[in-house]
């Protein structure tokens, strides 16, 4: 049959999958089961404004999830991404910023000109990251935490740990040392720019599944929104996805659904049980994002700040990144023990580093299953199957980033381009 391929979820990695397909000639439909394409890194609406269901920030080594963002935009459409040299500013016990020096020359400097640390653990810190950068290609089985046990404590409460929680969105007694290594090899050990952090100017629908969308609609695509698939069966020589309404032919499909969601789909093709049943037995950890709209006068000093002593790991202002004067968002990761009065909480946390006034109103956004547990020795399937017609994709299949964005738009394209070889 000629080839029409179902793309199963429009988060970034189906969106990726799905525009990699049209592009290269081939005819796909996307299958969305909400009314938004995105999935964990989509537009939410809320007091009248487009917000995100958690405020989401990327690193200059995301390269893929970068190049596709660009493709897509309109030459004269300003950036959708606002591109900050590495900087941790926590106020008022430590602050770190890498300067413009060759990769990882800057982070040297960073570390050596950071305020809150003592000449010993700025040594410190600089020998073992660059061990750990430039070090040997051996397996870490280990957890973050034990990876870390050389180093001062005030370093990994102030620098290492916080970063593995951002990263990995798991706490470092749990979180895999290995892929915590990847993700520090990949913004330090490449170019400076990679260590950079970007923040999202527009919501993150509008960032790459909205144009991603249009993009494959021009092409002949289509995307059905509102849409769940509930039943898949694969033959040799077709595959059937049913809906609640229909149930449609297609050559092959993309199963590009959360792994939280893989198993349902999965397990009704007798070839991707032992997938199935591995992604089935993935924890998974929460995060929260609190956005609390201040009078549009306030703004922070700095686009965003680390924070201490409270669940909110960082503070971004929305009046910078978005334009939405007033509006900070706080987030809460790996937010397991989150207290019922969070939000007081974070809102005490910003007292302490400005005075922002009366807020005017709050809103928290809980995602409890946001990311899987990124422990050590997870399994991650790859993008292809025992059936040569099935394929998946997501930041849960084997790559070198824990759950992101990066990890996500990687796993899309991989996963159509081991479908395109096969036609
Ligand atoms: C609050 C929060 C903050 C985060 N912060 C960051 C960050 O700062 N930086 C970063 O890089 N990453 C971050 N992440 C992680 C990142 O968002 C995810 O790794 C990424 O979005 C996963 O994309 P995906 O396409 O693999 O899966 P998903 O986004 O889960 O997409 C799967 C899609 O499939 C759909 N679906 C499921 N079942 C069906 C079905 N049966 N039929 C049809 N459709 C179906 C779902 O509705 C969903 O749209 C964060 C995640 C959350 C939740």
């Amino acid at each position: 049959m000629t080839p029409h391929v179902a793309v199963v979820g429009g988060g970034w990695a189906g969106c990726a999958a799905a525009l990699t397909l049209a592009e290269a000639g081939v005819a796909v439909t996307v299958f969305e089961a909400s009314r938004t394409l995105g999935g964990r890194a989509r537009a939410v609406e809320l007091e009248g404004q487009a917000l995100d269901n958690g405020q989401h920030i990327l690193l200059g080594a995301y390269e893929q999830t970068l190049e596709l963002i660009e493709r897509l935009r309109p030459a004269a459409a300003p950036a959708g991404l606002w591109r900050l040299p590495l900087t941790l500013e926590q106020p008022p016990d430590f602050s770190l910023a890498c300067p413009r020096l060759p990769a990882p020359l800057h982070l040297a400097a960073g570390l050596f000109g950071a305020r809150g640390l003592s000449w010993g653990d700025k040594l410190a810190a600089a020998r073992w990251a660059h061990t750990q950068i430039r070090g040997t290609e051996d397996t870490l089985d280990g957890s973050v935490s034990q990876f870390t046990a050389t180093q001062p404590e005030k370093l990994n409460r102030l620098l290492w740990h916080p970063l593995c929680v951002s990263a990995l969105n798991t706490p470092p007694e749990i979180a895999s040392a290995q892929v915590f290594r990847n993700v520090l090899r990949a913004a330090f050990g490449g170019r400076n720019r990679h260590s950079d952090l970007l923040l999202p100017r527009q919501d993150l629908t509008a960032l790459f599944p909205a144009p991603a969308a249009a993009r494959l609609t021009e092409r002949g695509g289509s995307v059905r929104l509102g849409c769940r698939v509930t039943t898949l069966a694969a033959a040799a020589d077709a595959v059937t996805l049913g809906t609640r309404d229909e149930s449609a032919v297609f050559s092959h499909a993309i199963l590009a659904v959360a792994p939280q969601h893989l198993p349902a789909l999965a397990a009704q093709v007798p070839a991707l049980e032992p997938i199935a049943q591995q992604v089935a037995t993935y924890d998974y950890q929460p995060i929260a994002t609190a956005y609390i709209q201040y009078d549009p006068a306030f703004r922070l000093a700095k686009p965003l700040y680390a924070l201490s002593d409270g669940p909110a790991q960082f503070v971004f202002d929305r009046g910078q990144s978005h334009g939405q004067s007033g509006l900070l968002a706080l987030v809460a990761s790996a937010a397991t023990q989150l207290p019922a009065d969070w939000v007081d909480q974070a809102t005490a946390q910003v007292q302490r580093i400005a005075q922002p006034g009366a807020a005017r109103w709050r809103k928290s956004i809980v995602e409890k299953q946001a990311t899987y547990s990124c422990v050590p020795g997870l399994p991650r399937p790859a993008v292809t199957t025992p059936h040569p017609r099935l394929f998946l994709a997501g930041d849960y299949t084997a790559g070198q980033y824990p759950a992101t964005l990066e990890s996500a738009t990687q796993s899309g394209v991989q996963s159509a381009a081991s479908l395109l070889e096969t036609l």
